[in-house]
């Protein structure tokens, strides 16, 4: 049995930039530090993952008993596909979650399971995998307000002991991915450095109505954001974020010339 909502401390919120699935299993600058995290945050009584790799029409949350550990990458090695997340899922906390959304209709889903958005953070930062896990899904026809908007209500799940993992990258373009660099710290094209510390600074601002219009950031946005899967998780926990909540980055700059593994925690 999970704890009671009333036995659960309010719970910060994560944004975690994921990078390569390798970072599961790699014991790197990158796991170390959500191993470090595993340990300190408080227990959840839950935690619902808001991850870059499902995108849907609709939004949807993950309602099974037992969700499957999806390896939905390729060319990777077989020790990451014989990587499993046997976490529980929980039926009635994804309907706890559709109730509390009103601004969208939350459809209970049972075919989709972790994909690795949500498990190869998990997997070092929760290793046991004894704590429920649920994805909420990312309607992604939808504008970067809607997402907002929908990490706002979901807010009040903090305090129910739920925690709010947000998954993707801030700057994440893959085709120009500079991968022969990949094994280089911090190398980092100009627009990808530009744009981490342009999301910082808002970041650290408060300042979200710039954050939530990044269309309009300019040409260097558009370079860092080429298609907004890997950007959207962030807005979620931001719009999750509650006054009085302190503002922690880790695991700060770019990898691969074209990626940010920048993360930030809220409360
Ligand atoms: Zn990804």
């Amino acid at each position: 049995m999970p704890p009671s909502p009333e036995a659960s401390p309010k719970m910060p919120v994560l944004f975690v930039g994921h990078g390569s699935p390798m970072n599961a299993i790699e014991d790197n600058v990158y796991s170390r530090k959500w191993r470090a995290l595993g340990q300190e945050l408080p227990k959840p009584r839950a935690i619902l993952c808001i991850s870059a790799h499902w995108l849907t029409r609709g939004t949807g949350v993950t309602a099974m008993l037992h969700p499957k550990t999806i390896h939905d990458f390729g060319g990777f090695p077989k020790a990451l596909f014989d990587a499993r997340y046997p976490a529980p899922g929980s039926p009635s906390i994804a309907q706890e979650v559709q109730s509390i959304v009103t601004g969208a209709q939350v459809s209970l889903d049972q075919e989709w399971g972790l994909d690795h958005g949500t498990w190869s953070v998990l997997l070092p930062m929760f290793p046991k995998a004894d704590i429920p896990v649920l994805q909420l899904s990312i309607d992604y026809p939808k504008p970067g307000q809607f997402h907002y908007d929908l990490g706002r209500e979901l807010a009040v799940l903090r305090q129910r002991g739920i925690l709010i993992v947000a998954s993707g990258n801030m700057v994440h373009n893959l085709r120009l991915a500079a991968f022969d660099h990949i094994d280089d710290p911090g190398f980092g094209f100009d627009w990808a450095k530009e744009m981490d510390q342009k999301f910082t600074s808002l970041i650290a601002s408060g300042d979200h109505a710039q954050l939530i219009a990044w269309e309009k950031l300019g040409p260097a946005a558009k370079l860092a954001i080429p298609t907004p899967d890997h950007y959207y998780p962030l807005l979620y926990a931001l719009g999750a974020q509650q006054p009085g909540d302190t503002v922690q980055l880790f695991n700060e700059g770019t990898v691969g010339g074209a990626f940010t593994m920048t993360s930030l925690r809220l409360g």
